[in-house]
């Protein structure tokens, strides 16, 4: 089933995720449906606020095409099998240079922004399996993770901004407040 996106100014965004205490065939079936949406709406990354759903939950898939650095094309992740359903991350370590790059949320359609992120993340997770899993992420995959468990936070792309690009953006972002506009299609959404 799809859900319908929750975008910015819907006051769940803003709830601290509650932690899974068990992975039971509804939250299974939670984390199939937010894929379903997530790929539905050519996203990816989705986190369970952006759905209504305050839990701590997120899924990922950052394709093959993605998966590269910007200069040589190089894959950032090779050995990491997509999609990844994540329960309860968090993050561990975070590593290698600070790195700016476009990112756009399914909760902010038409709006992206740089945002400075670590280029490297060790993620601990329960898996959909239930089983505790820890990731080394690189590149657009350790930035999307950032992303999502800001979400899981109540952290917002709108809080990352720059205070001269939010006043660039206060129009816009009224406006989102009250509708919902055509999202770019060029930025990775997460
Ligand atoms: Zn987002």
């Amino acid at each position: 089933m799809k859900f319908e996106i929750v975008t910015f100014g819907s006051p769940v965004l803003r709830v601290k995720a509650t932690p899974v205490s068990d992975v039971t065939a509804d939250f299974k079936r939670l984390a199939d449906d937010m894929m379903e949406t997530m790929y539905g709406a050519e996203g990816v990354g989705l986190a369970a606020q952006q759905v209504g759903r305050a839990v701590s939950l997120c899924v990922i898939d950052v394709p093959p095409e993605l998966d590269v650095d910007q200069e040589g094309g190089e894959r950032s992740n090779p050995d990491i099998p997509m999609p990844l359903v994540m329960f309860n991350p968090r993050i561990k370590e975070r590593g290698g240079p600070q790195q700016r790059r476009d990112e756009g949320c399914l909760s902010f359609p038409g709006i992206h922004t740089g945002v400075q992120r670590a280029a490297e993340v060790t993620v601990f997770f329960i898996d959909w399996k239930g089983v505790p899993k820890t990731l080394h992420c690189r590149g657009l995959l350790a930035r999307a993770v950032q992303h999502e468990l800001d979400h899981l936070d109540g952290v917002l792309l709108v809080d990352r901004m720059s205070a001269v690009k939010k006043i660039s953006l206060a129009g816009q972002l009224k406006r989102l407040r009250q509708e919902s506009e055509m999202r770019s299609p060029k930025t990775p959404s997460l």
